[in-house]
């Protein structure tokens, strides 16, 4: 307060010097804020109130005056204009009259708020019962010059609950010249009592399109250049107030020197802009973590707050949503269609843009808490950037629900998502033959004087068998290169010895191709191709076991056996045989569980509870092929 006494003192010895001059000597250009000066004066003017305005002209024109009005809606909409609109209107020297003239002494004075009957309250300050009394008073008195005596009291959800009630039965029974109009914005905090004895009018908030429109015709006034872009920005940045626009309107003005543009406003108020939300949101759909945080810091360098980023890309998310259910209307997105890049909203489902939304709505909340805001948006944009690994719990949800219908039906499920089937040509690995030590073809493989010579020609190198690592039986000799029939017949035989399920597959595998160096075979179902790819080492080591060979197993999948290289995530549905259509479905079930939760078999017990087999001591399973997937449940919270 010690400061107010030198500044008053200052004022009066100004006022001393200079008797005549009041002290608003001080602001020689008088300025009036665009909000007060375009303020509606008629019902016409009255924007986005169409039907308020409507129902108020027509009872105006029938005559049927209430004693009571209440005007209740957000801020910045038009409700104290239109309780002045509606005073002048009954006071109006012609009225009342759905058209005040605006030109008679009445209309005068209530636009300039000088009339004395007309008398504007502020609930807020004037909350107690003694003012509602004095109120009480003073409406015995008829009005001085009008045909009404009118109490506009804005703010009225201010009122103390005494104040109310002594207020009520005037509301009710006041004398036929007097017009009560309240206006509030938490019409909820109004008595049911008061609300049932008025005329109540909600207001709504104003589009951005129509206050683009007014404040279009305030720059035209005012000699302002507008670009459209920089008022629709202005326009959702008021949030449908048409005050709030016309304020932040003035401040724009203020700066922009004669012309208002959305890059000066970018510029100024530190805001992202659309081109480097583009770039963003491209980085993360394509998984690029380190040009995402680049451009975080470049944008904070730029002078944007860390609110205002975390702002910018929420509503770019809020857009990117409304494009990919088809909204294209400007006033919606925040911007022209044309400026959003649409491979973005392309790459991103929905969920996923959800997901994005979240994890940025996440920091915001966080942000106030945190140590450092930096490293709440270094953290967000990292989320953000490995957004297409997330998975979202309806994805999951109808992986399962698949699942369920496939060990149900037994019906080969299509999965949308997984680890990706790759390449089926496997060598064989682990406990194969190393190749320095075994021959890799039959031409080249080591013979006993009892081998036969058969088509393929042997090099006679009996000394070669004694490197064997591999379990090779010593007491038994390699056979001979064996047809496509019987390697399979035997593959088949030896490994139903210890893993029935795999000699099934085996056995249902086609197109047996046996070459110098590798066998290739086709499974009959995606399931069949998984289980076949992990065991592939064993069927190598049989071979290696009983011919002395290393020869490379190909498996290749249903569908791409023309060319086994092809990835695919489609799965056609298995054609289970009379006989073994209970076993395809355990293995497909099998193969399903392990896609979708990217485990491995460690073990088979048989239904009659027959031992278990543990796979790994024939074989360490196939290294699964997506090891650099990372979790997609990293990405939740
Ligand atoms: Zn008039």
């Amino acid at each position: 307060m010690e400061g107010a006494v030198p500044q008053s003192a200052w004022l009066l010895a100004l006022q001393v010097l200079y008797p005549l001059r009041p002290p608003c000597y001080f602001h020689p250009m008088p300025y009036e804020v665009t909000a007060s000066r375009k303020r509606p004066q008629s019902f016409e003017q009255l924007a986005g109130q169409d039907f308020v305005a409507a129902t108020l002209e027509k009872s105006l024109q029938t005559g049927r005056i209430a004693h009571a009005y209440l005007f209740s809606g957000p801020r910045g909409c038009g409700k104290t204009s239109t309780a002045r609109i509606l005073a002048k209107a009954l006071n109006c020297e012609s009225g009342p009259t759905p058209h005040p003239c605006g030109a008679c002494d009445s209309c005068k004075a209530i636009a300039a708020g000088s009339s004395f009957d007309v008398i504007e309250i502020d609930g807020a300050s004037n909350t107690s019962v003694d003012n509602v009394r004095q109120i009480k008073d003073e409406v015995l008195f008829p009005p001085n010059s009008s045909k009404y005596k009118i109490y506009i009291i804005d703010e009225v959800h201010m009122l103390s609950t005494s104040a109310f009630n002594a207020l009520l039965k005037t509301i009710e029974e006041p004398p036929p010249y007097v017009v009560f109009m309240f206006a509030t914005t938490e019409q909820h905090k109004v008595p049911a009592t008061i609300k049932s004895r008025c005329q109540q009018f909600t207001f709504r908030l104003v589009n951005a399109e129509t206050i683009v429109g007014l404040l279009g015709q305030a720059a035209k006034e005012m000699g302002v250049k507008a670009e459209e872009e920089a008022l629709l920005w202005i326009a959702r940045e008021s949030g449908g107030s048409v005050r709030d626009a016309y304020t932040l309107f003035d401040q724009v003005v203020s700066f922009a020197d004669g012309e208002i543009s959305a890059a000066l406003i970018r510029d100024k108020l530190g805001l992202v802009g659309q081109d480097r939300m583009n770039a963003l949101f491209g980085r993360f759909a394509n998984g690029d973590t380190p040009g995402a945080l680049e451009d975080l810091d470049t944008i904070l360098s730029s002078g944007v707050s860390s609110e205002q980023f975390i702002v910018d890309t929420v509503e770019y998310c809020r857009a990117l949503l409304l494009v990919k259910n088809g909204i294209t209307k400007e006033s919606l997105l925040g911007a022209p269609l044309s400026a959003f890049d649409l491979s973005i909203s392309e790459a991103l489902d929905v969920e996923k843009i959800e997901r994005l939304l979240s994890v940025f709505l996440a920091s915001y909340r966080t942000l106030k808490d945190s140590i450092d805001p930096r490293y709440e948006l270094d953290l967000a944009v990292a989320k953000a950037s490995h957004i297409s690994d997330y998975i979202s719990p309806g994805e999951l949800s109808r992986a399962v629900r698949t699942l369920r219908q496939a060990l149900g039906a037994g019906i080969s499920p299509s999965p949308g998502f997984g680890p990706r089937q790759t390449s089926a040509r496997t060598a064989p690995s682990g406990k194969a033959p190393p190749s320095g030590a075994a021959p890799s073809t039959f031409q080249d493989r080591p013979s006993t004087s009892t081998a036969k010579a058969a088509a393929m020609a042997y090099p006679q190198t009996p000394q070669a068998s004694q490197n064997f690592q591999t379990p090779v039986p010593t007491q038994e000799a390699p056979h001979a290169p064996p047809s496509q029939v019987e390697l399979k017949k035997y593959l088949v035989g030896e490994i139903r010895k210890s893993n029935i399920l795999l000699a099934t597959t085996l056995d249902k595998s086609t197109d047996w191709k046996l070459g110098g160096s590798s066998v290739s075979l086709v499974a009959t179902s995606a399931m069949e191709y998984d289980l076949l790819k992990r065991f592939v080492g064993i069927v190598a080591e049989l071979i290696a076991k009983r011919y002395g060979v290393s020869l490379r197993v190909d498996i290749e999948s249903p569908q791409a056996s023309s060319h086994a290289s092809a990835p695919s995530l489609e799965f056609p549905p298995a054609k289970p045989s009379a006989s073994n259509a209970e076993g395809n479905k355990d293995k497909e079930a099998i193969g399903l569980v392990e896609r979708l939760f990217k485990g491995s078999v460690v073990g088979y017990v048989a239904p009659g509870g027959a031992p278990a087999v543990h796979p790994k001591t024939l074989s360490p399973p196939a290294v699964p092929d997506d090891e650099d997937r990372p979790d997609p449940m990293d990405l939740t919270d």
